[in-house]
């Protein structure tokens, strides 16, 4: 067998969190090695990952290992995650991934991408997986799968719309999964745009209930749980459900431009140049994971007149319970609704849903309060000014 096929039939896995599967897709079958799905997270998935980690751990490693566990079951020859310096967990998950997978049969490799290498790192790791030494080809790679992580993003904004409003519930998600698989099979810089496009348009044939009392709720957290509807228990979907349109800042696209984009070629303000803004006066500096960004996203909900704000993190989460500590100083500044969820492999979904409930009724609530007090005001300065 030539090492050119040999290399074809590599198996590579990577965690999923939320629908960055498409992305890592992307990227490696576009040069030829097939990259390895394993299968969409489930309860199977993460009582392997509570098994095989240490008890007080975040819920991002147990699921990401018990990913990688059934990666492994399934014949994988390596798993990539990525890894960070920082100063959380994150930087801690090899050596502790290292040890369970080194247990098991089988010889999968275990591969760690530095998370602030950015291209750097993407590039030498495409480079030498896939065996193909044309820069041209790895760069192209490159540009359809982060233009593939905008588009998602995009596509995730319009259907959080279209969600909250529509008769059907659930019609919407399932124009968003078959655009999704689209985007996923789709290998062509020039069909992007046209899926987008059909995507949008299948939307704006959905029936919507235009006497909806929509709210609008920005989501907020450790970025893993925000992203992941597995973790965060479909937080999304379910708002939608009750008529409630979501916002999250922290995105992979939002990511790309802060962390691995060259200056040279950001335009605007970006998430976390707005994040060091907002959350100043409270926060002077990262103290890891996302929490600078939780902090700041509290009052830039407030600023941006958003009905409330849900803030997510994994049980003992360090960066995240240090800004839960910061929220009441930030609430003595702004007045917006908070709902803090702390989630582990315990949280029932029974009291998750009332708890969304309660807190869907209160935004509710307060808005048509302060919509009938504005409507008295003005009501009485026209009284006042006739007068
Ligand atoms: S930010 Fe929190 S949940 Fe995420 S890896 Fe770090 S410690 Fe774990």
């Amino acid at each position: 067998m030539s090492q050119k096929e040999e290399k074809k039939k590599i198996k590579v896995a990577f965690p999923h969190m939320g629908d960055i599967y498409v992305a890592w897709a992307t990227a490696l079958n576009s040069l030829g090695v097939e990259a390895f799905l394993p299968p969409h997270t489930s309860k199977k998935t993460l009582s392997l990952g509570v098994k095989y980690s240490p008890e007080a751990i975040c819920l991002p490693y147990k699921l990401v290992l018990g990913n990688f566990i059934e990666a492994v079951e399934e014949g994988a020859d390596y798993v990539v995650m990525i890894t960070s310096p920082g100063i959380c967990r994150l930087g801690e998950y090899g050596k502790l991934m290292k040890t369970v997978l080194a247990e098991m049969p089988g010889d999968t490799k275990y591969i760690e991408l530095e998370l602030y290498d950015g291209f750097k790192a993407m590039y030498r790791f495409l480079t030498e997986i896939s065996g193909v030494k044309n820069p041209l080809r790895i760069i192209k790679a490159l540009i359809l799968t982060i233009r593939k992580v905008f588009i998602m993003d995009r596509m995730q904004e319009k259907l959080s719309y279209f969600r909250a409003r529509e008769i059907n519930h659930g019609h919407c998600e399932r124009i968003y999964e078959r655009h999704l698989k689209k985007l996923l099979n789709c290998l062509s810089i020039h069909e992007l745009g046209k899926i987008e496009r059909e995507f949008l348009k299948d939307l704006q044939k959905v029936e919507l209930d235009s006497n909806r009392e929509v709210l609008t709720v920005d989501i907020t957290g450790e970025i893993f749980m925000v992203l992941d509807s597995f973790a965060n228990q479909d937080i999304e979907k379910e708002l939608g459900r009750m008529g409630v349109q979501t916002r999250r800042s922290l995105t992979v696209s939002s990511w790309i431009r802060d962390a691995i984009t060259p200056k040279l070629f950001k335009q605007g303000e970006t998430h976390l140049e707005r994040a060091v803004k907002f959350a100043r006066p409270y926060l002077k500096r990262d103290i890891g994971g996302d929490a600078l960004e939780s902090v700041s996203d509290m009052s830039y909900a407030h600023f941006k007149g958003t009905d409330g704000l849900i803030h997510i993190s994994p049980f003992t989460c360090m960066p995240e319970i240090m800004s839960q500590n910061i929220f009441p100083a930030v609430k003595e500044d702004v007045d917006i609704p908070v709902l803090t969820l702390i989630m582990d492999e315990q949280t029932g979904r029974a009291g998750f849903i009332t708890r969304l409930e309660a807190f869907v009724d209160l935004m509710r609530r307060r808005k048509r309060k302060l919509a009938k007090d504005k409507a008295d005001k003005e009501k009485t300065e026209a009284v006042a000014a006739a007068g």
